[in-house]
């Protein structure tokens, strides 16, 4: 008789920074059990691409990448998600949520063949998709790939409306402190990231999000134990929630040495060390036009070696362009050959580089957990998604980043001024300073969190416990 083969099944989130550590998860969980083999659900999202059929992951034989089908509406020829009504944005609940009847045909089909599906892992974007688990009794994992700062936010935000009765949108544009599960300061209104306070659906997402999460069976967080010890212990104190799982960081680390970005490393390897500032801000953050010329103006003023990734508020993620027509006149020709700017950055590679002395980021998750594990310290300049939360943790609770403004926010009006920055870059880039120290601590402690023996390995173990549980069932 053939043996049944043990399947986890994976739905990851659009959008790079969500399918990355997944992936990174994903192998490690197959190191740990042998017997388990895992299928990942693809929504269709052309800016991972290129990712998803790098041989990444293609390398283990136990891990498998299925697109689902595409949308009925995304099949028309002229159809482009971003723009054409009718098209929700390919990260927004909408647009997942349309995937729900995908995801369940894909599961009921693989449960007709051999295949025992032990426990689905749903990506935090993904959570309506766990109906589907509790449909056929699958054990739900989160795949919460921000940090535990944010998840509790959100916990809160639920106790708040549920418990409370609290209008959570009414704290946009408010002077409120609010606190917030194992923050050790007051956590104030203005930091609350858009979609919290979002009366057109997002604060009602955030809700039931969070609803959702507390009934899962457990929640995989890219985080460790040392970054945000006081939240996580206070999450697991809480009977209400399930197992808290911190095993991060999850990081892609793999760099082609030869490739289109060579040039930049080299340039790099002819900078003094620590002597660079790298500016990039993620995906999908770009600044107005005046915002780049104060930036710009910033920059020229430090006197500062720099390497800057320059994106337009609202440019196409697909496009590649370099808007340097908005720089002020004369800007590339003052600084040449003290400073570079570029379009998408070899972020990893560049973080991993000695010359590089501090990082100005729009503090996604994946970006603070990268420019910990070098021990880069950081200067906070949240843009949108939860970003602003990351960047009150950097500055108030960790103490590895100086702040340039904690409350920017892309839709705001807020022009931060050229001197502003200049005095944030000077901050940044001190020797010896309390937040250089601190983030060359965090560089021991991350890779510690996922040696062997460590916290991180330690959590996935128990995790894979819990998982394997459900294959005697
Ligand atoms: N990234 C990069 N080059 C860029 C911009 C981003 O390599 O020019 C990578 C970055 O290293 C990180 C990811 O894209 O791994 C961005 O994830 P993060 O969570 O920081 O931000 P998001 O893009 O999700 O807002």
């Amino acid at each position: 008789m053939s043996v049944e083969e043990l399947q986890l099944i994976f739905i990851p989130g659009p959008g790079i920074g969500h399918i990355v550590p997944a992936i990174e998860v994903a192998k490690l969980i197959l190191n740990e059990e042998t017997r388990l083999s895992i299928t990942f659900l693809l929504i269709n999202d052309p800016s991972v691409r290129e990712y998803t059929n790098s041989s990444r992951c293609h390398s283990d034989p136990h891990l498998r990448l299925l697109n689902l089908p595409k949308l009925e509406e995304e099949r028309s020829p002229s159809s482009d998600s971003k723009t054409k009504s009718g098209l929700a944005p390919v990260r927004s609940r909408v647009h997942v949520d349309r995937h729900r009847p995908l995801v369940r045909e894909a599961v009921l089909n693989m449960m007709a063949t051999r295949t025992r599906v032990i426990g689905l892992v749903v990506d935090m974007f993904c959570w309506s998709m766990t109906d589907v688990g509790d449909e056929f009794s699958i054990p739900t994992y989160v795949f919460f790939t921000c940090g535990v700062g944010f998840l509790s936010l959100m916990m809160s935000m639920r106790r708040l409306t549920d418990e409370h009765g609290v209008d959570i949108t009414e704290f946009k544009d408010s002077d409120e402190l609010i606190s917030v599960a194992g923050f050790l300061n007051p956590v104030p209104a203005t930091v609350l990231p858009s979609v919290i306070t979002d009366k057109n659906g997002g604060a009602y997402g955030v809700v039931s999000s969070a609803r959702r999460m507390r009934k899962s069976r457990g929640i995989l967080i890219n985080t460790f134990q040392e970054l945000e010890a006081n939240i996580i212990q206070s999450l697991s104190n809480d009977d209400q929630m399930p197992p808290i799982y911190p095993v991060g960081p999850l990081l892609n680390l793999e760099t082609t040495p030869e490739s289109e970005f060579s040039d930049v490393i080299r340039w790099l390897d002819r900078q003094p060390r620590n002597s660079v500032v790298f500016l990039c801000f993620g995906s999908e953050g770009g600044f107005s036009d005046a915002q780049i010329r104060h930036l710009a103006a910033a920059l020229e003023s430090s006197g500062r070696r720099f390497l800057w990734s320059l994106r337009r508020r609202r440019q196409r993620k697909t496009d590649p362009s370099i808007p340097i027509e908005i720089l002020p006149e004369g800007f590339l020709q003052r600084t040449k050959g003290a400073g570079r700017v570029i379009g998408w950055a070899p972020q990893a590679a560049v973080l991993s580089h000695a010359a590089v002395g501090g990082f100005v980021s729009h503090c996604g998750w994946n970006s603070v957990l990268e420019s910990m594990w070098h021990g880069v310290p950081m200067a906070a300049w949240p843009i949108y998604a939860e970003q602003q939360i990351n960047a009150f943790q950097l500055v108030a609770e960790m103490g590895v980043a100086v702040e340039v403004r904690v409350d920017y926010r892309e839709d705001s009006e807020i022009v931060v001024t050229a001197e502003e920055i200049a005095a944030a870059i000077e901050r940044l880039m001190e020797e010896g300073s309390a937040v250089r120290e601190r983030a060359a601590e965090m560089r021991e402690k991350s890779s510690a969190a996922v040696a062997d023996g460590g916290g991180s390995r330690e959590s996935l173990a128990g995790l894979v416990r819990d998982i394997m549980r459900n294959s005697s069932g």
